[in-house]
């Protein structure tokens, strides 16, 4: 008999790697296009000096300069080694046997596999005809097992947001004693002003948690490091079950050094969502159907068609995302790599459209 392996660990996919290969150009993983600016690489060579030194219990430097920034209680900010690891810490400080997770699907993979592997029951309800959040259906599947509902805006795969008073409205109808965690990953991105801020939202709602991350807009995903907004009690609970120094002293130097910055931030964020803009109305012409975005990616719902349409960008050195059966995600990259995106997703589209002409002569 072999070491006694948890047996609905069997139930939790394998993680699904992002390909990459040699010289292709890397559009699937949403991360940002350009290296970290020189002052942040600077700042970071610079903590290494002290790399034999344990980092500080909870970043305390970034927090307050967060607190600064945001104009929130210090008290009410927690760092994690990527916004990822503060979704998991959220369902582990919250959930107990029985519980339950809730979130929309598609939404972010994590959040079902996190609930799973903490042996919880994740409850999904599907996106609304537009691909968007369906708030009242989420809060008709609220049960009283339900301890955490996630809310990812704008939600990674399909880059919609939900707009006006549609969130504030939900969180005020949702019971208090539910913890909603509000995913903001891609808020950088976001430049319809209808778009609620979660912090806005969180500021008086002591249910509400605010997840930020510096690996999408600031482009340190390979650094590992993001933050949570919420009530005191929420940060103490993620203390709590927080996997101690997991935010290393370079992380925290990178991300300082980054919020030094902010006119950087500002114009790489405004030069992807320019970029955004010309992929969304390039392929409509192309006859695409695309999803209006407001992160740095975009969602062409695609069906059963995703996985041969990522197949054909891949031969033509481009790695898109495909989810099977749903559509395909596009990170938006520099201007000459959406570039060759578009020029594949033309190809595709006009081998489609003369495969159907044949049929029909036929
Ligand atoms: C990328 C992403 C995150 C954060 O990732 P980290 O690199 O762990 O900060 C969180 N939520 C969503 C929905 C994302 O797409």
């Amino acid at each position: 008999m072999g070491v006694a392996i948890r047996a609905d660990l069997a139930a939790v996919p394998d993680y699904n790697i992002p390909g990459t290969a040699p010289d292709a150009i890397v559009l699937n993983s949403n991360e940002g296009p350009l290296p970290p600016p020189p002052a942040v690489i600077e700042a970071i060579t610079r903590a290494a000096v002290e790399g034999h030194r344990y980092p500080q219990w909870f970043s305390d430097t970034l927090v307050g300069r967060l607190a600064d920034d945001l104009a929130v209680p210090e008290e009410g900010i927690a760092v994690g080694c990527g916004s990822v690891s503060l979704c998991r810490d959220l369902i582990q400080a919250f959930c107990g046997p029985g519980d339950e997770v809730l979130c929309a699907w598609r939404s972010f993979d994590a959040y079902p596999v996190f609930a799973r592997v903490a042996g919880l029951r994740a409850r999904t309800v599907p996106l609304d005809a537009g691909h968007r959040h369906d708030l009242d259906a989420m809060l008709a599947a609220v049960t009283r097992d339900t301890r955490v509902v996630f809310v990812c805006n704008p939600n990674n795969p399909t880059g919609t947001a939900v707009r006006g008073r549609a969130l504030g409205d939900f969180l005020d109808r949702l019971p208090d004693r539910v913890l909603v965690v509000l995913d903001e990953a891609y808020r950088e991105f976001v430049d319809d002003p209808d778009v609620p801020d979660g912090i806005a939202l969180a500021r008086h709602r002591p249910n509400v948690a605010v997840l930020r991350t510096f690996s999408k807009a600031y482009g340190l995903a390979g650094v590992r490091i993001g933050y949570c907004v919420a009530a005191p009690a929420v940060v103490s609970a993620v203390h709590k079950v927080a996997v101690p120094f997991a935010v290393s002293r370079l992380a925290q130097a990178a991300a300082l050094a980054a919020l030094d910055r902010p006119e950087e931030v500002r114009s790489r964020s405004a030069a992807i969502v320019r970029e955004r803009q010309r992929l969304q109305s390039l392929l409509t012409r192309d006859g695409h159907s695309v999803t209006p975005s407001q992160a740095n990616f975009v969602w062409l719902p695609l069906g059963e068609e995703a996985g041969d349409f990522a197949d054909f960008c891949a031969r033509r050195g481009v790695l898109v995302r495909a989810f099977p059966g749903d559509g395909v995600r596009v990170t938006v990259g520099l201007p000459e790599e959406n570039d060759a995106f578009l020029s594949a997703a033309a190809r595709y589209r006009g081998r489609r459209s003369s495969a159907t002409l044949v049929d029909r002569l036929r």
